[in-house]
């Protein structure tokens, strides 16, 4: 059976899919003036396309399927996707990443329709902070969502992205909160995009710094799983969480690179960061064209290069990452 290998021989066995571009946050580094909806935009997947998707994926060896989006749980029919997702063959993990205001209202229901892991952004413990970089009130409700997720039973890991001057100075406040919550707190470095290149300029730090300090006091690094994501983690005996780092402008960094991305409109996104995104949608309309498809997949995973050129200055063609789920 074809299996998703590149032509730098990296296997693909994880989907990342956008099911919607609206955000009811307004991240100054993501979508500073909150979503604006086009009229005339083309309506996301809808929950049959969806089938047909993930089930062309799961023939060519996908494994795990993560929700993203904008924000996926603005969408009514969430938990209808993830059950629908969670049916089809092959499909072993089933993971969502959210800003997590939803969480409380939606944590038990997402683990009955098959979620077993929750990524929650959380970029401050501190209200204030938090306010200032996500036009919410207070962190509050993203704070007890990701308890409502953990007493679900849900695996769960907090992104923080990291800002010089916003959120920088909060690895003591992060080394407290993992102290006794079996939570992961990853560090992403902030990255470059179309939109926001005043706040990158602004607010960029390497994250560096941060894991040298963790390894000064006694922070070890946790090796790699095939379908974890490309963060670096480390763990400590007295703690019951671990802490971790995404830095996409280290040397190597697409190395391990293990996942595609579909957009919530149906585009074929080979890299974050690459201009490519075609759509495949026209071969979503019924299960009878899952060999094209599948076909279609592989071919256009040939063209996938082996590095995205952040480092100079090179997004490629994503304005932010609310359009792609990041
Ligand atoms: N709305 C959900 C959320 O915030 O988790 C899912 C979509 S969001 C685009 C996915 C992840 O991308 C979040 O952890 C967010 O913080 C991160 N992100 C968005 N823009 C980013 C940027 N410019 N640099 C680094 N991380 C970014
Ligand atoms: Fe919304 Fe997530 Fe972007 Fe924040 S990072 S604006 S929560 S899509």
């Amino acid at each position: 059976m074809a299996r998703l290998i590149d032509s730098y021989q990296r296997r693909f066995r994880y989907l990342r899919l956008s099911i919607t571009d609206s955000c009811n946050f307004r991240c100054s580094y993501c979508l500073p003036n909150g979503s604006c909806i086009d009229p005339e935009a083309e309506r996301p997947l809808n929950l049959d396309e969806i089938i047909h998707l993930t089930t062309a994926f799961a023939g060519l060896g996908v494994e795990k399927v993560r929700i993203t989006g904008g924000e996926p749980t603005l969408r009514r029919d969430v938990i209808e996707i993830m059950e629908a997702i969670h049916q089809v063959d092959g499909i072993e993990h089933l993971a969502i990443s959210t800003n997590g205001y939803r969480l409380s209202q939606l944590a038990s229901r997402l683990v009955a329709s098959g979620c077993t892991a929750a990524n929650i952004s959380l970029d401050s413990l501190n209200p204030a902070h938090f306010a200032k970089v996500t036009g919410q009130t207070s962190n509050k409700a993203v704070i007890g969502g990701i308890d409502a997720s953990l007493e679900s039973g849900m695996k769960v890991k907090i992104n923080a992205v990291l800002m010089k001057g916003v959120n920088d100075i909060e690895l003591p406040n992060f080394l407290d909160y993992v102290r006794d919550k079996p939570v992961a707190v990853r560090f992403i470095e902030l990255m470059r995009t179309g939109d926001n290149k005043a706040f990158f300029d602004k607010h960029h730090i390497r994250a560096e710094v941060l894991a040298d300090r963790l390894v000064e006091s006694g922070w070890s690094p946790l090796a790699r799983s095939a379908l974890g994501g490309p963060a670096t983690e480390y763990a400590h005996p007295d703690f019951a969480g671990r802490l971790g780092f995404i830095t996409p402008y280290a040397k190597n960094f697409c190395d391990q690179c293990n996942r595609l991305r579909i957009s919530c409109r149906g585009e074929l996104k080979l890299c974050l960061f690459g201009d490519g995104q075609e759509s495949i949608r026209h071969l979503l309309k019924a299960a009878s064209q899952k060999e094209e498809l599948q076909e279609t997949i592989l071919q256009r995973l040939t063209h996938k290069k082996a590095s995205h050129a952040l480092h100079d200055d090179d997004f490629g063609t994503t304005r932010q990452l609310a359009s792609i789920g990041g």
